[in-house]
């Protein structure tokens, strides 16, 4: 990666570099499909278990350039070279977390754009037991046009989508940062900026890419993709061949106060919604994991958990509860540790599964898009809120 950052133990770090890549650059090697390359391989006369080797260099090894291609021919080297940059990203920020659990970077896009990701350790128990291992958490689009009332890349307005490269390669960047040491990272989720469903295709395509055996290997049941509920990407996925995890943002069990905190429920309804999750479990027999960020009493309360527990029974489903993270200009707070233990325990008599998620890297910045807005303006000077940024979340449609 490049050299414009430096990394300090859970405080600021360098300032955003001007963007290196200007339109008309080459396009970068790691949005071409498998397929692609091996007929870009093919094209250049060339055997086809080199598409494999380069392949490899891509996405299983520490490389960052194609001159470190060491058993690729110095001609086939470079005439990828000639028409492809080995990566689109740069990091622009890095830091880690006091704990050193959780190290979030900044990545700049060829436009000069930032996103963000994370990645999450989970260390050895104190007795030994388990690996060192890791999450990776990526973002799928620049802002996000669906604009939760409590969430940093909301606020942000939408900007656009990222390529499959784009998104493949924030994996990537943790992927071989983790073959240097550990941990291994073993998941990764799209859980960063954006809404995954609106940018279906580049996602599955990047998907498709972490998983396969001439890609970077990982275990498809090892992905979750996360939506606020997009319905028509909810009803895709059921059918996709990829089988990776659903993880829904449900965050309010009814309509009056999910409409308040998710703009998008006034199109897909609680019910609508549910129906499309109890589908989706009746053609995958997955598991769906149901996210609830817990705000200071505003969602929080022990009759909201035995309605979110009515609404979830007979499903084969898993509850994350989520500590918010508190987000700068937002009406906000996270709840209590004792209401978030009521909230808990409500569930947990129901017969519910639910854990609930450990506050990473708070002292980093590490919520959706918080650290990416403090590069910003650290290094662009306080951003206005741009009403144009983006459609408004019933105009979305067109973006599936
Ligand atoms: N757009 C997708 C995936 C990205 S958001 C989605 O909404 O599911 C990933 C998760 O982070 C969501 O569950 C979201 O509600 C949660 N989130 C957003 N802002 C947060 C905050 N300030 N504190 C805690 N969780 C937050
Ligand atoms: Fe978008 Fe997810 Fe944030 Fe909602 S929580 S604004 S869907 S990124």
């Amino acid at each position: 990666m490049s050299a414009t950052s430096s990394v300090v133990a859970g405080r600021a770090v360098a300032e955003p570099a001007p963007a290196t890549h200007v339109a008309g650059d080459l396009p970068p090697i790691t949005d071409l499909s498998l397929a692609d390359l091996g007929r870009l391989v093919a094209e250049l006369g060339q055997p086809a278990y080199r598409a494999d080797q380069v392949a490899g260099w891509l996405y299983r090894s520490t490389a960052t350039g194609f001159d470190e291609m060491t058993n690729v021919p110095g001609a086939l080297r470079r005439a990828l070279a000639e028409r492809y940059r080995f990566q689109a990203l740069e990091t622009a920020a890095e830091r880690v977390s006091g704990d050193e659990e959780t190290r979030k970077v900044v990545l700049r896009l060829p436009d000069g754009q930032l996103v963000e990701s994370v990645m999450m350790r989970y260390p050895q128990r104190w007795d030994g037991t388990g690996s060192d291992r890791a999450t990776v958490c990526v973002s799928t689009q620049v802002g996000c046009p669906v604009k939760c009332s409590f969430c940093a890349t909301g606020m942000m307005g939408f900007t656009r989508n990222l390529s499959s490269g784009e998104i493949l390669e924030q994996a990537l960047y943790f992927l071989r940062w983790s073959r240097r040491e550990p941990p291994v990272v073993r998941n990764v989720v799209f859980m960063g900026m954006g809404e995954p469903m609106l940018n279906y295709d580049a996602t599955m395509a990047a998907v498709s890419r972490l998983v396969h055996p001439t890609g970077a290997g990982l275990g498809v049941h090892r992905l979750t993709v996360s939506t606020s509920g997009w319905l028509p990407g909810i009803e895709r996925l059921a059918a996709d061949p990829l089988a990776v995890r659903l993880a829904v943002s449900l965050h309010a069990p009814n309509d009056a106060l999910r409409d308040t905190l998710v703009p998008l429920n006034r199109r897909f309804p609680v019910a609508d919604l549910m129906a499309a999750c109890r589908s989706y479990q009746r053609v995958t027999g997955r598991r769906v994991t149901f996210e609830y960020t817990l705000l200071d009493g505003v969602n929080d309360t022990p009759e909201l958990a035995a309605e979110l527990s009515a609404l979830l029974a007979g499903m084969d489903a898993h509850i994350n509860l989520i500590p918010m993270n508190p987000v700068a200009d937002l009406p906000f707070a996270p709840s209590a540790p004792a209401a978030v233990d009521a909230f808990h325990a409500v569930l947990r008599d129901r017969g519910l599964i639910c854990t609930v998620r450990r506050q990473m890297g708070r002292d980093i910045q590490a919520a959706c898009g918080q650290l990416r807005a403090e590069v910003r303006e650290r290094g662009r000077g306080r951003r206005s809120p741009q009403n144009g940024d983006a459609p408004a979340v019933t105009d979305v449609a067109g973006a599936r």
